[in-house]
């Protein structure tokens, strides 16, 4: 199973946090009636007819060994989840990979959601400290603001992001920012007002990290679907469509936040017409 691809000068490898709980798709497309899944039925959803994403990180490594080392995302973190009977496995997963936590330089968020924050920060008590204590923490600064009012509810941004001001590891940011030659955000909000996308171009190739752009491999095709947890739907569908048929016309290798392992990093192609996934 490849995990990893190698563009340009840097390496990308998918790195696990754990599966997610299984869902009935009706309770997460609520706007997608349940025969309409019937065409992706035996490739977007599990044998039970559910809806299982992964929760995922990426880490972009320098293939001759220079700094940065950037993680993107950092999973939903250091709990025991009920339906596993198990802990978060990102840090046990890096070190897999030769990484520690103090090696990482820096942490870009796609978007301030649990499930992409959650090892941000660990407790001792009510003491927080940080994950990854050489690490700059790049958020965007339209999902900080939000999640800063006490109207948009987020206990887990105020568990896992708000700390990072305090502990002198936040760097706010907006619109296109380098990371590091060739590895830029790239603004595709709607999922939340500040989620971004993380583009990688070394060596004539491109990747993208999609982040939530997609949840299912079925919005490749059914790019106006949006799960219930988008913030704007007009505005994910847009951000949506856009970089899909960039990462399509420009042969993006695409890194998927959610998709299942095994099949969560492919390229977007036309067939009879239809943009769909194929898995690399
Ligand atoms: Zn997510």
């Amino acid at each position: 199973m490849t995990t990893s691809f190698t563009i340009g000068d840097y390496e990308i490898t998918a790195v696990l946090d754990g599966p997610s709980t299984a869902r009935d798709p009706g309770t997460i497309f609520t706007e997608v009636p349940d025969e309409a899944w019937n065409p992706y039925r035996s490739f977007a959803l599990n044998s039970d007819g559910k809806w299982q994403p992964d929760w995922r990180s990426h880490l972009i490594r320098s293939t001759s060994g220079e700094r940065p080392t950037i993680l993107v995302d950092t999973g939903m973190g250091d709990v025991v989840h009920e339906h596993t009977g198990e802990r978060g496995k990102l840090l046990d997963n890096l070190a897999a990979l030769g990484v520690q936590p103090e090696d990482i330089d820096i942490v870009v968020t796609t978007h301030c959601h649990g499930d992409h924050i959650g090892w941000n920060v660990a407790y001792d008590g009510d003491m927080p400290s940080l994950t990854f204590p050489n690490a700059t923490h790049w958020i965007a600064s339209r999902d900080w603001e939000h999640y800063s009012k006490s109207e948009n509810d987020n206990p887990a941004f105020d568990k896992s992001v708000k700390p990072l001001e305090s502990l002198g590891a936040l760097k706010l940011i907006d619109g296109i920012e380098q990371l590091a030659p060739g590895i830029s955000t790239l603004p595709t909000n709607g999922h939340t007002p500040g989620h971004q996308c993380i583009l990688v171009e070394s060596g004539g190739q491109t990747a993208v990290i999609t982040g939530d752009l997609f949840h299912s491999v079925a919005q490749v095709t059914e790019q106006s679907w949006c799960p219930t947890f988008d913030w704007n739907t007009a505005m994910s569908t847009q951000s949506r469509k856009s970089l899909l048929m960039l990462a399509s016309t420009q042969e993006w290798i695409v890194f998927t936040g959610h998709l299942a392992t095994g099949s969560s990093i492919g390229k977007v192609v036309s067939e009879d017409g239809k943009s769909v996934w194929k898995a690399l």
